[in-house]
């Protein structure tokens, strides 16, 4: 779609010149890329028996990084195969204290080589480099430092039990937090004693490979973990593995439909996080100011590529029109563009194929008459970029308010009572997560415990913390990741 396409409909005038900040580009010398990545099967790095490779793509730029190895069902099996031999012969006989030393040391070798991290996640994902930094890093580390402390304590995770591995687990990701989606998914694996096989999105491999890097580093006994890079057929083929006792997916809603399908009348144990239609709730005695940082944060920063994204804003309609002004001032300022500038609010949509995908849902609320207002920020002439955007004269039934978009892109909905909110809010497949705006406390528990939402946010949004679980209702999926409740998934009571 074109630029005047984007803006049609927008009551906003082309803003007087906002803030300039200079260039401050994260420098990347320090980070040297092999321009081909192969597969981490047994301990070591080794060419994929399908012979194949695939590129991976900067956004940003559209070139190409690096390319990574294609596996196939052939360099599943072998995956399998020495995570099934680990575990039996080494991880799940390994006492838990002697387990947690080892994934306490990945958190720590994760901080000391965090910048780089940092960097390689917004060069290949296409995030700020300020949120990879200062969030997908820390709390990647932090996640493999909590669950590292429980390896030992397990069956307090179950009381009056006994605590059980329960043998490989494979293990799919999707490309929005790359190493912190690897994090929650390996760290509370590892520590409760299974083996795993790990598949990172296809658009995204390269934090995981380091991170595979990062395990041979620490001396993880070959096998305990193993990465194999593809797109959906390796996704599919590991899933659909006889050797694998367990599966946890996150990802989009289609694809964790058709795995729980291709699951049913297995053994297998399967959690399922999927995607997200958040409702951002403001009353009008909430901090009004905070409340519209609340909502930026939210949406626009990691170009609303969060399945928790707070993508529906219900105002309380007394106060739509005073949000709607200040939203507009405010999205005038985000900066957009260049993922390694450390000045950067909004980065580059992860891939071509997103960028259709938000630029055709964008388009239906146009089409659906909903009023566009949308950022004049100059977008960079190459890569995937879309300007921060919010739509106004949104009603339930419009696509808009209904499809997960995925991008920074926000429906603009009113409600007149708290139980119209909570109905609105609840009006969706989705349950992931949702926000309250309101000075008073007792209006967040009376509404958090109507929402049907796995996380509610009070006076903040995206908040996350290891000790804390994460997990959908409804369509957004089932079984929760962090904190105790994030063990069980892998350990069965004997
Ligand atoms: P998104 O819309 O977030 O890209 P997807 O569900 O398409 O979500 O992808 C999430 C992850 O699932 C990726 O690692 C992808 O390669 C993988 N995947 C895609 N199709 C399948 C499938 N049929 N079975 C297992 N994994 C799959």
């Amino acid at each position: 779609m074109s630029k005047d396409a984007n803006v049609q409909g927008s009551m906003t005038k082309p803003p007087k010149q906002g803030w300039l900040y200079a260039p401050s580009p994260e420098a990347t010398d320090n980070v040297r890329l092999a321009p081909r990545y192969e597969l981490f099967v047994d301990g070591k790095f080794s060419a994929p028996a399908s012979g194949k490779y695939f590129p991976t793509v900067n956004p940003s730029t559209e070139t190409v990084i690096a390319e990574v190895a294609d596996a196939n069902e052939a360099d599943v099996d072998r995956a399998v195969t020495a995570a099934r031999r680990a575990y039996e012969q080494v991880w799940s006989k390994m006492p838990g204290k002697e387990r947690g030393k080892y994934v306490y040391r990945i958190a720590r070798r994760i901080q000391e080589r965090a910048r780089e991290l940092a960097i390689v996640e917004s060069l290949d994902g296409g995030k700020p480099i300020k949120e990879s930094r200062d969030v997908d890093v820390p709390l990647a580390a932090a996640h493999f430092f909590y669950y590292a402390g429980w390896a030992d304590k397990l069956d307090y995770a179950l009381p009056g039990r006994r605590a059980r591995s329960l043998g490989v687990a494979g293990q799919v990701i999707p490309w929005n937090f790359p190493l912190l989606m690897a994090a929650w998914k390996l760290a509370p694996a590892l520590a409760c004693g299974n083996t795993v096989v790990l598949k990172p999105a296809e658009t995204t491999p390269l934090t995981a490979l380091l991170l595979a890097q990062i395990i041979q580093e620490c001396d993880l006994p070959p096998g305990v973990v193993n990465i194999v890079t593809g797109a959906g057929p390796t996704g599919a083929a590991l899933v659909g593995h006889p050797g694998v006792d367990k599966v946890a997916f996150t990802g989009s809603t289609d694809v964790g439909k058709r795995i729980q399908r291709a699951l049913a009348g297995t053994s297998k144990r399967l959690t399922l996080e999927l995607g997200g239609k958040a409702a951002n709730v403001v009353f009008a005695d909430a901090a009004i100011d905070q409340a519209v940082e609340g909502i930026v944060n939210g949406i626009y920063f990691n170009q609303g590529h969060v399945c928790c994204a707070g993508s529906r804003l219900l105002v309380e309609e007394s106060i739509h029109d005073v949000i709607v002004r200040k939203l507009k001032r405010r999205i005038e300022h985000l900066r957009v563009g260049d993922p390694l500038d450390k000045n950067t609010d909004v980065g580059a949509i992860n891939s071509k194929e997103q960028l259709q995908k938000i630029r055709m849902l964008v388009e239906s609320g146009v089409s659906e008459g909903c009023s566009i207002h949308q950022s004049h920020a100059r977008l960079p002439g190459r890569g995937y970029f879309f300007a921060p955007t919010f739509f106004t004269g949104v009603s339930q039934s419009h696509r808009i308010a209904q499809e997960e978009i995925f991008g920074p892109v926000l429906s603009v909905l009113t409600f007149r009572t708290p139980e119209e909110a909570v109905e609105k809010a609840n009006n969706t497949v989705y349950g992931l997560s949702a926000g309250i705006w309101t000075d008073k406390a007792a209006k967040v528990f009376w509404m958090s415990r109507r929402l049907r939402a796995g996380v509610v946010w009070g006076n903040t949004f995206n908040k996350f913390d290891p000790t804390s679980p994460f997990g959908g209702f409804k369509e957004s999926g089932f079984g929760r990741e962090g904190g105790a409740a994030g063990l069980l998934p892998y350990l069965e009571a004997v």
